[in-house]
């Protein structure tokens, strides 16, 4: 830590992706950055379980929008490429149904619509091209000035659509994805397997707009494994951020955060009190505001910014040997009927059927795995249910017991332990309730409610998938970007009465 340079003090509350990208490009800036993370290392949701075959992920697992990762190291002078191995999966995932429908979707467009034209026939081809070609052009519309806006607005957003009208079209603006499915598709497992990607983001198909049909787009334009896990990439996030000279400790949770006449002014860790300019906080915007930080900071935010929640999961993650159908990297195994799952989704239940979703790590990569694999496994659940053994135990079984009926068995079969649950999630990310995603991407306008990089207290500022543009990898590493430049344009515009009032190392209550 720089203590006696001119440098302002800068504390990041939280070591997730969100928290270290930003971490990386405030040091690189000249800040005095101080990470505190109540884990005893870095990732957040970005993190491993130990198993019989080393660290496997337990959180994210799909990389997409690497560009964003380019320019975030690109925009500290470093290549992504010197300090993490990524290889582009040729494959995007791997889709089974019960009756015995196979379907592989490819990185490239031309070989997805000859697999959807081999195993659906040529009209789900033709759907699935104009489909393509719509979600592209949503996406290339509003990546600018939504996704990579720091603060998008209606009329920017506007201004985007009436420069081509069609797009008011492509957006059906007052419908929902699944209604709009419905219309692009005649196959019903195109339907569902479109409609799930709104899970990607926390929603349900029924009720996010068809604007995040779009989501589709993002996958589309490429996924990766990274060598040795996800994990490895906040591991290298984190690397580059202390050789800058951000200091970080774990198993530090910040407690409170204190303000003044002026704003931020201190945070609280355990018995510690540290002066600080200004803190980036990367925990789940909703602890703001219901005061687990104080009472001082709850309209940090507005309850609109971060209610209703978004989706949790029941997560299992292990090492076995696997024997039934040949798995991709990435694998869904459908439900049988979408409503079965989404319905008591809808109504905070956990459903009995439900698509789950099989990531194969080491299969990621070109190389042929070993006999003892690790794998990932994700079920949708509402956040904040009841974390009982009647809630969590049929779960487990169901899980395998459904993955059975595909013929996909594990040696030895993982036992409750492997799976994290939507309780075992709100204790790990405080204030969550244990949704994964933020606020709920329900809602034509739900994606300009997230809160944004500033908040209403001076001096305090948030990052993360809970912030502006929301949740997913590359959108925490982007809402890094905004919150950085957030934070140095108005390191610029503070008087410098109030940053020589504020300079100080740390005091011991
Ligand atoms: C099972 C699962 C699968 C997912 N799959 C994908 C995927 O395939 N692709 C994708 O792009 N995204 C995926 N996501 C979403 C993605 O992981 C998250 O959106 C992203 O990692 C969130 O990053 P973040 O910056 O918000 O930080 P988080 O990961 O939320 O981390 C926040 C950090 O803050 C710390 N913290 C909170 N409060 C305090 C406090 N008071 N004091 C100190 N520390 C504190 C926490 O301990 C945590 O380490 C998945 C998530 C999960 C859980």
């Amino acid at each position: 830590m720089r203590h006696g340079t001119d440098s302002e003090r800068i504390c990041i509350v939280g070591a997730g992706i969100g928290g270290l990208a930003a971490a990386l490009r405030l040091a690189h800036a000249g800040c005095d950055v101080t990470v505190l993370e109540r884990a005893a290392g870095p990732g957040g949701k970005m993190r491993t379980r130990p198993s019989a075959a080393g660290p496997v992920d337990a959180g994210p697992t799909v990389l997409t929008l690497r560009g964003v990762f380019d320019d975030l190291f690109a925009a500290v002078g470093e290549r992504l490429d010197d300090h993490v191995t990524l290889r582009a999966n040729p494959i995007l995932a791997r889709h089974f149904w019960s009756d015995g429908t196979r379907l592989d979707l490819h990185a490239d467009a031309t070989a997805s619509t000859a697999e959807i034209a081999r195993v659906f026939g040529t009209r789900s081809a033709h759907e699935f091209t104009a489909f393509h070609a719509r979600t592209a052009r949503l996406f290339d519309t509003f990546d600018a000035p939504m996704m990579r806006a720091a603060a998008p607005s209606r009329i920017g957003l506007a201004a985007a659509v009436l420069r081509q009208p069609r797009l008011l079209l492509d957006m059906a603006p007052h419908r929902s994805l699944a209604s709009m499915l419905d219309g692009a598709f005649a196959e019903p497992k195109l339907r569902q397997l479109f409609g799930r990607y709104a899970t990607y983001v926390g929603g349900l198909p029924q009720e996010v707009p068809a604007l995040l049909s779009l989501v589709w787009q993002a996958e589309a334009r490429g996924v990766w494994s990274v060598a040795g896990g996800m994990h490895g990439l906040a591991r290298a996030i984190e690397g580059l951020a202390r050789a800058r000279g951000a200091e970080i400790r774990y198993d530090t949770e910040v407690t409170a955060l204190d303000t003044g006449p002026d704003g931020l002014v201190a945070v609280h860790a355990g018995s510690e009190r540290i002066a600080t300019d200004r803190v980036l906080f990367n925990g789940d915007p909703r602890a703001l505001a219901r005061g687990l930080l104080g009472s001082g900071v709850t309209r940090a935010v507005p309850q609109s910014g971060v209610e209703p929640r978004s989706l949790s999961a029941h997560v299992h993650a292990f090492a076995a040997t696997p024997a039934g159908p040949d798995l991709a990297a990435h694998n869904v195994f459908f439900g049988d009927d979408p409503a079965a799952e989404f319905g008591p989704l809808a109504r905070g239940h956990v459903p009995e059927d439900a698509t789950l979703y099989v990531c194969a790590q080491d299969r990621g990569g070109g190389i042929p795995p070993g006999p003892v694999e690790r794998f990932e496994i994700i079920r949708n659940a509402p956040a904040a249910p009841a974390d009982t053994p009647e809630e969590n135990t049929p779960c487990h079984i169901r899980t395998f017991a459904r993955l059975g009926r595909f013929g996909l068995t594990f040696s030895p079969a993982p036992g409750p332990a492997t799976m994290t649950t939507p309780a075992g999630f709100a204790a790990d990310f405080p204030g969550s309730l244990g949704a994964l995603y933020g606020r709920s991407p329900a809602g034509l306008t739900a994606g300009l409610a997230r809160p944004r990089a500033r908040t209403a207290i001076r001096g305090l500022y948030l990052v993360g998938g809970g912030a502006h543009p929301g949740a997913g990898v590359p959108m925490a590493a982007l809402s890094a970007r905004h919150a950085a430049e957030a934070m140095l344009a108005d390191r610029c515009s503070t008087s410098p009465s109030r940053r020589a009032a504020m300079r100080g190392g740390t005091s011991t209550a």
